[in-house]
């Protein structure tokens, strides 16, 4: 089978032939229909996951159909559509035991830890599997997967943002589009900064009542937009420290800065700020199963749209021109269908 491989770091991906892997007990073979193409795939390009392992195929934000299963039950039958979900937690974890899947010492991530999506099959075990209640375009629950489950993960589970309160959501890529849409529907004023026009239309389109362009006078018109204050909530979905250093200035009294975007640069702040305002700065990591399962439903109910992320559509040959793309910002997303033939 075809894969796109991350041989060195800042290198291009090698396209190589892998043998198609069979599933072992409680595992499940999915034939891989489409694999979005995610900021956090140039960022284990460009070597920011200390300790990843290299050879390593990437791709994390998968959707497909079984096509084996493994000797025991697994639960999935061959032609399940389902959703992956990229993280395989110890089971006797602490963090796992208390629903934290996400995080804590020995998590294998799929496309960073382990071989990923870059590819037409990849196994993985059954329990990280999830069938959506309907099927779903294969395009859409890829992206489904992570571009919304994550920012939805940040704002229900970490910020916990409520209705009639304020969101600013900084940075409108793959991550801070979809904020927006979804602090609409949680039932914020939803402040959007970004720097491309083309971006802050999209806002505009998602629900955001308010667009900023970034630039030295953006901190007053945010504050302009929230009485004063301050937004009760900050998203920050924009890889720079430049924007880490505003979230934190500009958020309002008991405000719930979330960091989602990664960066290698430092911020510095003072504790003054933190003090003052009673602020609390968390960082919000991927999401859980039960984000993907939630954001399935809101999708099939029409709560939410995955056109902005779906048009651009590549077979995995063209993986390299997907992360091109994407580093250079002329696309939120690419979804690669590696599965699909005659490309
Ligand atoms: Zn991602």
């Amino acid at each position: 089978m075809l894969v796109a491989k991350l041989a060195g770091y800042d290198e291009p991906l090698q396209l190589v032939d892998h043998p198609v892997p069979d599933p072992g007990p409680g595992e499940v073979r999915v034939r891989v229909e489409a694999c979005g193409v995610c900021g956090s795939d140039l960022f284990l390009q460009h070597g920011g996951f200390v300790g990843a392992p290299l050879p390593i195929v990437p791709g994390h934000e998968a959707a497909g159909d079984v096509d084996a299963v493994g000797p025991e039950g697994t639960g999935f039958a061959v032609g399940d559509q389902v959703a992956i979900y990229y993280i395989d937690a110890p089971p006797d974890s602490r963090y796992a035991l208390a629903g934290h899947l996400n995080i804590g010492p020995g998590v294998r991530r799929m496309g960073v830890d382990v071989d990923g999506a870059f590819a037409e099959y990849v196994v993985r075990p059954a329990h990280t599997l999830i069938k959506p209640s309907a099927p779903v375009d294969p395009v859409v629950l890829a992206v489904l997967t992570d571009a919304v489950s994550t920012p939805y993960h940040a704002l229900v589970r970490i910020a916990q943002l409520r209705a009639g309160e304020s969101l600013l959501v900084l940075g409108i890529g793959g991550i801070g589009s979809n904020a927006v849409q979804l602090g609409r529907h949680l039932g914020a004023k939803v402040i959007a900064v970004g720097r491309s026009p083309k971006k802050l239309e999209l806002a505009r389109r998602l629900g955001a009542d308010v667009v900023l362009s970034d630039g030295p006078q953006v901190a007053a018109q945010i504050r302009a937009e929230t009485d004063g204050v301050g937004p009760d909530v900050v998203l920050q979905c924009g890889a720079s420290a430049h924007l880490d250093e505003l979230a934190i200035e500009v958020a309002g009294f008991l405000g719930r800065v979330v960091l989602v975007a990664t960066t290698t640069e430092s911020f510095s702040a003072r504790a003054s700020t933190f003090v003052w305002k009673e602020l609390t700065v968390r960082g919000s990591r991927g999401f859980l199963p039960e984000d993907i399962t939630d954001v399935i439903e809101l999708y099939l109910a029409g709560a939410i749209t995955t056109e902005h992320l779906t048009t651009t559509r590549r077979p995995l040959v063209e993986a390299n021109e997907a992360l091109a793309d994407l580093a250079s910002g002329r696309v939120l997303r690419t979804v690669l269908e590696p599965a699909t033939k005659g490309h």
